[in-house]
């Protein structure tokens, strides 16, 4: 590369706010993108395992949603949210087609932490004599300072004092269940657990409570059929909002549409996000029609209804449909899951393989009983694999931190799936042998 390049990339890196100082060895910086592939700055090309940020389900820059955009741009860049663009309703009556059922209302906005707030919002909206919202322990919704004070504890958390305090539930855990308890068990004692805390534990009505179907970044905790009916039962009983966080489970991620018609949810609010935008910065909230909707000021940001992203996630839906990604996602997480089954049988270090869909991972371990979390062979799995070329996901999630995540463009080819799951597979050798060295 030239050296002006370098120089000025160098100094770029020490200005950003959210680079470590000298930057992240980690860090590639990135050119290109096409379907699955990415390429960085020396031109070196990776699969890219992670989607970005589990959110380009439909692959990388595909040109229906390019073309699109770059019309959305020649004809209207920017709308006021007060008015509307044709790509928005056109929009608007798609999802609400596409929702799971009974869910026919829906708002837009850019990020999934600000679609979050919309949802908490939209339950305040309706339940004005609430005095709590709550959350599951290990839960994931965002950045903003509300989301992520629903979120599982940020260590060394100074922002406190701007955040709300919620009420934080147990869930249970289908890989390490309270000591001595079954997982079944373990899914009725968190039930219970719940149904004395809002009975004896908490004063005044709770206005919503707010879950992932698949605990992304905490873990990817999955949970049975059992809890999801138990919790909407609860929800009913209670008269709380049930708010389902879809924003890294939905648009065919788990092999259906939406994670809540994979596990047979009934959401009376789904949030949305990442794969909806096709790239483009793309979110909002699903939520049946009996609710009052915002008043004027509630919800309004300058940007909310960006209409490129709007035109963008019209594209990138119709193309996830037309596609049928949702098949594709099934069908290559079936093949991805079984390699990974049969690869357990060789590494010591794969405590459990998880799916459904391309939502899949493993949990490494250093003893299959203890389930002590390997986080440095985690760590150095990811490492070797990108100096492979190939991105895996790694969860840096505060307690754990030894997941490894394999969540690529949904309309990956086989070809690339079976590559990153050799490279997977010759890396893990190495980690387990201790000659990690290239
Ligand atoms: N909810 C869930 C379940 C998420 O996984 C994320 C992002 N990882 C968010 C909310 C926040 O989305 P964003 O980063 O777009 O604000």
């Amino acid at each position: 590369m030239l050296t002006y390049q370098t120089e000025t990339h160098a100094r770029g890196r020490e200005a950003l706010l959210h680079e470590p100082a000298g930057g992240d060895p980690d860090k590639l910086t990135l050119v290109r993108a096409l379907g699955s592939l990415v390429w960085d700055e020396n031109g070196k090309e990776y699969i890219d395992c992670t989607a970005q940020a589990w959110s380009n389900n439909l692959g990388a820059n595909d040109s229906r949603v390019i073309e699109a955009a770059i019309e959305q741009t020649r004809q209207i860049t920017h709308a006021r949210p007060t008015f509307h663009t044709p790509a928005l309703l056109e929009l608007a009556e798609l999802l609400v087609s596409i929702a799971p059922e009974g869910l026919d209302r829906v708002g837009f906005t850019l990020h999934g932490s600000m679609a979050v707030e919309m949802a908490l919002k939209l339950a305040l909206r309706n339940r004005p004599d609430a005095r709590h919202v709550a959350v599951l322990h290990d839960a994931y919704h965002g950045r903003s300072l509300t989301t992520m004070a629903a979120s599982w504890p940020h260590p060394g958390n100074v922002f406190g004092i701007l955040q709300p305090q919620f009420l934080r539930l147990p869930r249970p855990d289908l890989y390490r269940p309270r000591q001595g308890l079954s997982t079944g068990q373990d899914t009725e004692l968190s039930l219970r657990l719940i149904r004395d805390i809002l009975t004896k534990g908490t004063e005044g009505p709770v206005a919503a409570l707010i879950y992932e179907p698949i605990q992304g970044n905490g873990g990817h905790n999955e949970f049975s059929a059992r809890w999801h009916q138990g919790i909407r039962e609860i929800c009913d009983e209670y008269g709380i909002m049930l708010i389902i966080d879809e924003v890294q489970t939905g648009l065919g991620r788990t092999g259906r549409m939406w994670a809540s018609d994979y596990y047979g949810i009934e959401p009376d609010v789904l949030v949305f996000g990442k794969g909806v935008g096709g790239g483009f910065p793309l979110a909002g909230v699903l939520a049946k029609k009996r609710f009052a909707k915002f008043l004027a000021g509630d919800d309004q940001l300058t940007f909310g209804q960006f209409p490129i992203s709007i035109a963008a996630g019209l594209a990138a839906v119709k193309a996830i449909i037309a596609d049928d990604l949702c098949s594709r996602a099934a069908e290559h997480g079936r093949y991805a899951t079984e390699r990974l089954l049969e690869m357990q049988k060789r590494h010591p270090l794969i405590g459990e393989v998880r799916s459904p869909g391309l939502m899949v991972s493993i949990e490494l371990v250093r003893d299959r009983v203890t389930k002590e979390p390997a986080r440095t062979e985690a760590h150095a799995v990811f490492e070797l694999a990108q100096e492979r070329g190939v991105i895996l996901g790694e969860s840096r999630y505060g307690c754990l931190g030894n997941l490894i995540k394999i969540k690529p463009p949904l309309d990956i080819s086989r070809e690339h799936l079976s590559t990153a799951l050799d490279v997977l597979d010759e890396v893990l050798t190495l980690v387990e042998n201790g000659t990690e060295a290239p």
